[in-house]
């Protein structure tokens, strides 16, 4: 590994930090160190990067903002690579819609501030997401969503890097979004995307960007590290509704704990690690089928070591 470390270290452009611990990147603060974190500086540059990854052979995963992710405890041998400096563009479009508008952001750009721009730029659609924690990237990814609507609502087109490293554009039609799905395969790489947007005055945006954050605030543990719900909602019910049910509130596992305010929630408590979060997840699966008969999805996306 401390060869092909080196390589991909002489990459011009690209930030490189070894051994870098995932809990400073994650939501949960849990993640032991990964052998290389690496950010590029430049579309060119993760291109570079990528290249050598594949010539390699060396294993890699994307990060955004890691707030759906649980990360290994132990050392991980992989390169993760986030695009926060590389693709982090966010563009009004020259094509003007009916009173809105069209807005290309890159994956990299965080969740918020693109919704922020929306907002400045009088444009209506994506303002349901905010307090989301995520990056465009990741939100198209996972096809984040809340009871305003999904990121996929007003996509027009995504702009992909394949596993064999060429670059294409998959127009909304051709994808298939799904619940915490954008249906893209694990191996492609987003680049960016273009939605098209309604028009609304930032007045009236900001007020509903209040009232929604007003409600997460009143209903979400936003006061500990987690990584949002940890289940799917099973059709026609509520994951947190059956955990609560099944007397799971407050239940711990070290200092992993089913949050008291938000059952579908798995809070840190201070020190809790991925094998006492996965621990709790499982004991959880286990409890809820045992009392209802209902196999719950998970939502989070456990990183494992071996890949
Ligand atoms: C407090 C809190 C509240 C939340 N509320 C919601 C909510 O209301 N609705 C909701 O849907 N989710 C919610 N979540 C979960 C999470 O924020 C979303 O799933 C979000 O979309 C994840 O984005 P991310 O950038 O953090 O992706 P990460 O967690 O870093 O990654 C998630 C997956 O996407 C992949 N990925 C990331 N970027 C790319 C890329 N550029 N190309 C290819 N793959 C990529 C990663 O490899 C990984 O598999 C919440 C989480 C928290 C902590």
């Amino acid at each position: 590994m401390n060869s092909t470390l080196r390589v991909l270290e002489s990459i011009p452009d690209v930030e490189i930090r070894r051994d870098e611990p995932l809990a400073r990147h994650t939501t949960f603060r849990v993640g032991g160190p990964v052998r290389l974190l690496a950010r590029p500086r430049s579309e060119r540059a993760l291109f570079a990067l990528l290249d050598s990854i594949r010539e390699l052979g060396v294993p890699f995963i994307i990060l955004g903002e890691g707030s759906n992710v649980l990360a290994p405890d132990e050392v991980w041998d992989m390169v993760v690579i986030q695009l926060h400096l590389a693709c982090n563009g966010l563009l009004p479009d020259s094509r003007k819609t009916q009173g809105g508008g069209v807005v290309y952001a890159g994956a990299g750009a965080k969740l918020a501030e693109l919704i922020r721009f929306c907002i400045e730029n009088d444009l209506e659609g994506l303002e349901g997401l905010a307090g989301v924690p995520a990056t465009v990237g990741g939100a198209l990814f996972m096809n984040a969503s809340t009871f305003s609507g999904a990121i996929s609502d007003c996509l027009v087109h995504i702009d992909l890097l394949d596993c064999d490293g060429s670059k294409r554009s998959v127009g909304r039609q051709q994808l298939s979004p799904g619940y915490r799905t954008m249906g893209i395969a694990e191996n492609c790489i987003i680049l960016g995307a273009c939605f098209e947007l309604g028009a609304c005055p930032k007045r009236v945006l900001k007020e509903r960007v209040e009232t929604l954050l007003k409600k997460r605030r009143k209903s979400q543990p936003l006061r500990y590290p987690s990584a949002g719900s940890i289940f799917k909602n099973p059709a026609g019910q509520f994951a947190g509704a059956l955990i609560e049910k099944a007397g799971l509130k407050g239940y711990r596992v070290g200092d992993a704990e089913i949050s008291k305010k938000h059952a579908n929630w798995i809070v840190n408590r201070g020190k809790a690690t991925a094998k006492e979060i996965v621990e709790l997840i499982e004991k959880t699966e286990n409890i809820v089928y045992g009392t209802f008969g209902v196999r719950l999805e998970r939502e989070i996306r456990i990183l494992k070591t071996a890949v």
